[in-house]
């Protein structure tokens, strides 16, 4: 059986820190690329990226998402890429996305409120995912 021959949907979402400042040039690269390749294998997710973190979730089939996420890891534009959580699905959180992009500020006054003491790298998984959608909620994802 191959690989892509099944039909086990997942969501995944990493953490990782930006190299270089977080340009709108790069940010937008990023995500005409992502939203290009996404849309064409049926992966959706968001990107939150600010104060030179990035933030991604991805859902999709399993083996795409593998594969996905083998580029990513090896892509020079970011460091320190750690996965936070990893789940089998059959719902989606970010279907109506290719790629949403969230900007993230921790003077947020939501991100403040709900979570002040924001440092996804010591989080567990479910409260960064929590988070994630919590910023989905209060900012304006773009298309
Ligand atoms: P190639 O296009 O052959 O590029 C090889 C390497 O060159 C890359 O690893 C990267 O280090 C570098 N590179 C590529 N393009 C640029 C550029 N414009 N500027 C500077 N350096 C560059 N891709 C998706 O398809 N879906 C996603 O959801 C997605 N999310 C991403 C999130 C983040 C935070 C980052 C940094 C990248 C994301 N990417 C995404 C891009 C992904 O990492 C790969 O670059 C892309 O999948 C193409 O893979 P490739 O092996 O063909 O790389």
């Amino acid at each position: 059986m191959s690989a892509a021959n099944h039909d086990i949907q997942v969501r995944m979402l990493y953490v990782s820190h930006a190299v270089g400042p977080q340009s709108t040039t790069m940010t937008r690269s990023i995500l005409m690329q992502a939203q290009a390749h996404n849309r064409a294998h049926n992966i959706s997710g968001v990107l939150c990226q600010g104060q030179g973190f990035f933030l991604q979730v991805l859902e999709g089939q399993r083996s795409h998402i593998n594969a996905l996420y083998g580029r990513i890891l090896a892509d020079t534009r970011h460091k320190d890429v750690e996965l936070l959580h990893w789940e089998e699905t059959t719902q989606r959180l970010f279907g109506r996305w290719a790629m949403a992009l969230v900007h993230l500020s921790v003077n947020d006054p939501m991100v403040k409120l709900h979570h002040p003491d924001f440092d996804p790298y010591a989080a567990s998984g479910p409260r960064v995912l929590q988070q994630v959608l919590d910023l989905v909620k209060s900012g304006q994802p773009i298309e």
